[in-house]
């Protein structure tokens, strides 16, 4: 969104910017295309490349072990890749996680350090590492804001 007046960006400036927040992020892309790589020796998939690499273990819960499902983490996010365990999981967690993307854009490998910090923090305060720490407040947050703001346009799109 532009202020009224100013002159909106071209398509190239807003392509440079994808360049520069893809490089910013980058080093903590290939922490996930590390695991990603793992994933794949193992029988995971790349199931969309469009910007963001998103790597899935199987198709559902049924398609997976015990061990797979008893994993409490069913998504996490490097950089611009999305590992979930499965395709049915990354479908309801996509919104979520893509919240976790813009967070890498802007911290960059800094991200990698401040989200484990912010874990430690809320726990030394007696609060849980994961639910209260700072970004995951911040990607529930903005999440509520899309889905309220769908919810107030009607769209024939749906
Ligand atoms: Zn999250």
């Amino acid at each position: 969104m532009h202020p009224i007046g100013m002159p909106s960006s071209s398509p190239q400036s807003e392509r440079v910017r994808q360049i520069a927040r893809v490089a910013w992020a980058a080093p903590c892309s290939a922490v996930g295309l590390f695991f990603g790589a793992l994933i794949m020796l193992f029988g995971g998939r790349i199931i969309r490349a469009s910007g963001i690499v998103e790597i899935t273990w199987r198709d559902n819960k049924e398609a997976c072990g015990r061990l797979a499902n008893s994993l409490r983490f069913r998504a996490i996010t490097f950089g611009h890749v999305v590992i979930a365990v499965t395709a049915e999981e990354l479908d309801r967690m996509r919104e979520h996680e893509l919240i976790h993307v813009r967070q890498y854009e802007r911290w960059g490998a800094a991200f990698l350090v401040a989200y484990p910090l912010s874990g430690v923090w809320q726990w030394l305060r007696g609060r849980q590492a994961y639910r209260d720490n700072y970004f995951e407040v911040h990607a529930r947050l903005i999440s509520a804001e899309q889905q309220s703001g769908r919810n107030r346009r009607p769209t024939n799109s749906g």
